[in-house]
């Protein structure tokens, strides 16, 4: 079944109003094996409205618009939809009782233009909407189905899940050619883009189905990999084959799946291996900590941290000698290896981690370029130091540090005896 997606409104041509809906319904039809072929974006205005929807009708075998179908003068798509198809409007009564009913709640008296939300073109269904008073609308003509949602997201995505993508399915099962496409994302740290699709070669080359799709996150390669078959096992069935041949390339560098996070990959390690951590972060400026507490439950391996931003800071916070920044200044190994030893000391942490460098974009060198950053772990038996050099303005630097220390840490915790 070939899909369109119509949204409608101006906001979303002038970018005020970003278009997840059709992101989002784009995700939900791919679940039931619908594929959609077109998005169009299209504004309140009834020329252009109406030859949009004439063109998708014309080109899609499902048309799914949203947005537009709100009370005042500039919602048109119900209007438009109906005189596309040369269908009449009438009213539905229900919706105008629940109209009433709605209105008397809040003490007010409806205008005579709430009641266009009532009015269902002849032969279409009426999806009630508990969120708002824009009904939902399907129906079948001519061999097209057309589905006509309100635009605020949550209203949408109640229908869509609730109604819709019931009616649809039912509607495909038993069709010719049926298929359920089913995702699994695996999430890749350390390596960029271009090394992962190195090392995945002999399988994206021979890969149809599924297919795998590197997405460039900040700091992070995710692989989606999609499989299309008839039942959602044996689509699942044939993403885990593929999952086992990425594993087998890429090892560790997967550390998490779908929508586990590295801080929540960082966590789970600390608590199997029950080690509480400390973070003593200058350039992050407490990055890190944020993200480790984005986890509910981190309290159980999190004890806190210092943001030791001055120098002063990281020699009373955290007993670095001073000599220590006279000799070798504050971005450097042996600073970032005493601020770590100095957190874990003073907190009582199995293991402290810390970030030091040069965000940018001033206080760089030839010696010592903007980026340069280093991050130590302490542990009871040893301490580890990594040099890295990031690229970037001030925040992608600091983003890049904190993922890195993240990184840096989940390697050392898989290593047994290494933290
Ligand atoms: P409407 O149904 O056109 O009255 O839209 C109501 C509100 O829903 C708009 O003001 C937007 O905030 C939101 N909205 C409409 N269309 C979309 C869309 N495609 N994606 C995200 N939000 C939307
Ligand atoms: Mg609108």
């Amino acid at each position: 079944m070939k899909a369109e997606i119509l949204a409608v409104g101006t906001e979303l041509l002038m970018g005020h109003t970003v278009n997840t809906n059709a992101a989002e319904i784009a995700r939900m039809l791919a679940e039931i094996g619908v594929g959609v072929y077109y998005q169009t974006v299209v504004g309140d205005n009834p020329e252009r409205l109406e030859g949009a929807v004439r063109t998708a009708v014309d080109r899609a075998e499902l048309v799914v618009a949203c947005g537009g179908l709100g009370p005042t003068e500039d919602d048109l798509t119900r209007e438009t939809v109906a005189s596309v198809l040369g269908l009449e409007l009438e009213r539905n009564e229900h919706w105008v009782r629940r109209l009433m009913q709605f209105f008397e709640r809040r003490g007010r008296v409806p205008t005579e233009n709430n009641f266009r939300q009532a009015m269902v073109p002849v032969g279409a269904e009426l999806l009630e909407n508990e969120h708002g008073t824009a009904p939902g609308i399907y129906l079948t003509h001519r061999g097209v189905t057309v589905v006509l949602l309100p635009g605020p997201p949550h209203e949408m995505r109640a229908l869509m899940q609730d109604q819709v993508l019931p009616r649809l399915s039912a509607a495909l099962e038993g069709a010719a050619g049926t298929a359920v496409l089913v995702s699994r994302v695996l999430r890749v740290v350390g390596l960029g883009e271009s090394r992962i699709s190195e090392l995945l070669e002999p399988i994206l080359s021979t890969q149809s189905n599924p297919t795998i799709a590197p997405l460039a996150k900040s700091a992070e390669v995710h692989l989606r990999i999609t499989s299309r078959a008839h039942t959602r096992t044996a689509a699942e069935r044939l993403n885990e084959r593929c999952a086992q041949q990425i594993y087998e390339q890429l090892g560790a560098a997967v550390y998490g799946e779908d929508e586990v996070t590295l801080e929540e990959a960082v966590g789970r390690l600390l608590r199997h291996r029950r080690l509480k951590l400390a973070t003593a972060e200058s350039c992050t400026g407490g990055l890190i900590g944020h993200r480790v507490t984005n986890v509910a439950g981190s309290s159980e391996y999190y004890l806190g941290g210092v943001v030791a931003y001055s120098n002063a800071l990281k020699t009373d916070e955290l007993s670095v000698d001073p000599a220590l920044i006279e000799e070798h200044g504050a971005v450097s190994e042996a600073v970032a290896r005493a601020m770590a030893v100095g957190v874990r000391q003073r907190t009582g942490a199995g293991i402290g981690l810390s970030v030091t460098g040069i965000a940018g974009p001033g206080g760089g060198s030839e010696e010592k370029p903007v980026g340069l950053t280093y991050i130590a772990i302490a542990s009871a038996t040893q301490v580890q130091c990594v040099r890295r050099e990031f690229w970037g303005g001030r925040e992608q630097v600091k983003l890049r540090a904190a993922q890195a220390a993240l990184e840096f840490l989940r390697r050392a915790l898989l290593e047994p005896g290494s933290a």
